[in-house]
Formats: C-alpha cells, structure tokens, sequence
C-alpha cells in the first residue's frame, strides 16, 4: 500500500521543546501523525502521513459508548552518532494484533507497520530528542468509528499513530516508588482482557489509583481478582521480585499484560546466568520475605520508565519497607544495559535493535 504524505505548511509547525530535560510526559506532540481507515469488506484503505489535528467522529462512534479500542507504546531513540532507532518493536506490533484479536478488532500486517513508521519519522526526525534518555514516544492506536449504537463488534475502525518528545524518565538518579496494595479494587480478571491493551483496563484502575495517590502512593500493587491473594503488576508495570538470588515474575495467566520490558529482563538475566523464575506469587510471601530479609529487591518494568525500583510496599495500612528504600543493585544493573542497548553504548546481542532507514 502506497502511503500518501500531506506536510503541514512549515509557517505552521510547532516550536521545538526548549528544555529536552524538562518534558512533561505526553504533553507535547510533533506536527504529523499517520491515519488509515478500516471498512469491512474493503479492509484498510488510504494510509496517509497528514498534520496532527483533532479527530472527526460522530459522536455515535462505537468507541465512545463501548470502548473497542487499543492502543500500543513504544520509542523512539537517537543515538550520539544522530541515528535513530526502534527497541523491539515487531514484539509492539504482534501484541497490537494480540490486543485487536481479543477485542474483535481487524489486524494489521506487521511488515507494513514498519512501513508506516518510516514514513512517518522520515518526516518528524527533527522530533526525536537530542538528550541522552530523551526520547520520542509513540503511541499507534485503534478506535471503532462506526456510527451505531447497539453492542457488536463495529465494522469500521480508524488506526492512527501520534507521537511525542518525552524526557528521561529518571532526571537524577533513580527515585524509588511507595506502593499501595489494593485489596478493595481489581483491575483485570482471569478470562477478561487485562491482556489486551485496551482502554477499558485503564478506566477500571483509576478508582483505586485515586486511593492510593491520596494515602501518599505513586502506584498500586494489583492482585489477582479472584482471590485477592497473588501478585499481579504495579501500576502499568510488569513487577519483579528478587528473592534471594532468584529473580521472580507472575506467569502470564491472562490477566497480565505481556511487557516488552518484562521479556527483555528475563532474557537478559539469563543471559547473565540468573535463575529466572516465572510463577505465582502471593502478597503473604512478600510480606514474609521482605520480613525475613529474603526479599533483596522488588521492581517494575515498562517502556516508559524501563525499571522502576519499589522502596516500599504497603498492605493493610502496614509499610514494608524494601531494601531500606533504595533501588537495587539488579534494577540498576537491567536498567544500565536495557538503556544501553537502546541508545547504541552497549551491545545489542539479541537483535533488539531496528535502525531506522531515514
Ligand atoms: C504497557 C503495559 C505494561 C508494560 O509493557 P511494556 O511492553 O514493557 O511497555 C505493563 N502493564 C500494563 C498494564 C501495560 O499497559
């Protein structure tokens, strides 16, 4: 499929950021996004590179009333020699498809996103920060546009992609969070779609979020929703434990989110000879560990951050303090390497790496 290109007028495009180290994240967005429409029948018809600009929809838009919709998160990165390069994106694009199956969404062939990327930073270059751990975010998403109200699968979908400069996650150092372990709110059940990134996971997590941000806690701890006993993930984060010497994650059991990040460390560690350890985890054994001093470090893993070390975990109005509230030396080691890999300073042995032809 040909992919048409309309630039904004260059009297109209935005101000670069000022200060790349002072970005609020997903906030600011670069002059183009790329847009494609789905009819059944005809399948996906006219991609085109146009400027960022507001959405058109009726509002009987299905996805409006019942949120078929998904997204993805992924960046991209400039490394000191000016190229710019993508972290394992084909694993973005199988997970969208993944998420697209399970909410009776169409897919979208896999070679040809590599296709839309291209062209959509062949001409927003200028977009992807300059500053080490800067980086551009981008953000494809899918939306039933179809006007029709009445619960089915729609028959039209819009795809788009927008991106946007976002700052180093860590400005000094790494600052680790106070977490809060619901144990009143769910955000995804066994059979549901917690696997899928759809929007509909995020609404159901903001209740408790709003809880746990006014007891004084960056994120909540989820479990699982059916025995509110095991370990599930931190906010929009896969969660690692580090128990002894073995590194310890929840198997993912459908009600997990698959992270990109998650399946990096757990290469990564056994690359290194770790023991990686995929298997349930219950809140009393991180209790009881963290009580014995077992429990070395505690972390969670995503794209917007890579890791994020956990000082404290709170369940049941008691506060557990890990690793006397200071990051690890395992999350600083995956958090070293991973961000390496990505900004060309260390050796990307697994392939993770796609430069992009620009
Ligand atoms: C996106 C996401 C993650 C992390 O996935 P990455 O691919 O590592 O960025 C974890 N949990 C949830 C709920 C997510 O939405």
């Amino acid at each position: 499929m040909n992919i048409t290109v309309q630039p904004l007028d260059p009297a109209r495009r935005r101000p670069k950021p000022e200060d790349e180290t002072k970005l609020v994240f997903g906030k600011t967005f670069s002059d183009h996004m790329f847009m494609m429409d789905y009819f059944e029948g005809r399948g996906w018809v006219d991609p085109r590179v146009v400027p960022h600009q507001d959405l058109v929809m009726d509002p009987a838009a299905m996805v409006l009333h019942y949120g078929q919709g998904i997204f993805e998160g992924l960046k991209a990165y400039r490394t000191q020699k000016g190229n710019i390069r993508l972290f394992r994106p084909r694993s973005n694009w199988e997970r969208f498809n993944r998420s697209a199956a399970r909410m009776c969404m169409p897919s979208i062939d896999e070679d040809f996103q590599f296709q839309v990327i291209e062209s959509l930073m062949k001409i927003d270059q200028d977009w992807v920060p300059h500053t080490l751990g800067s980086s551009l975010y981008i953000r494809p998403t899918m939306i039933a546009n179809e006007p029709h109200l009445g619960v089915r699968p729609a028959h039209q979908y819009l795809y788009y992609i927008i991106t946007g400069p976002v700052a180093a996650y860590y400005a000094e150092g790494f600052n680790p969070v106070s977490i809060y372990v619901s144990d009143e709110h769910v955000r995804a059940v066994k059979g549901g779609v917690g696997e899928a990134k759809t929007m509909a996971n995020y609404a159901a997590s903001l209740f408790a979020a709003e809880i746990a941000k006014k007891k004084g806690f960056t994120q909540v701890l989820w479990l699982d929703a059916v025995e509110m006993k095991y370990v599930e993930e931190v906010g929009t984060m896969n969660i690692f434990f580090r128990i002894r010497d073995e590194l310890i994650t929840p198997p993912l059991n459908g009600s997990i989110l698959s992270g990109i990040t998650r399946d990096s460390v757990m290469q990564l560690a056994r690359h290194w000879g770790i023991t990686v350890v995929e298997r349930p985890v219950t809140i009393q054994e991180v209790v009881e560990t963290i009580g014995s001093g077992d429990m070395k470090e505690v972390f969670g893993t995503g794209t917007a951050a890579v890791i994020s070390p956990v000082g404290a975990i709170s369940y049941k109005g008691v506060r557990h303090k890990v690793h006397h509230g200071d990051a690890g030396e395992w999350a600083q080691k995956f958090y070293d390497e991973i961000v390496g890999i990505q900004y060309g300073t260390k050796e990307d042995p697994f392939g993770w790496i796609h430069e992009l032809k620009l």
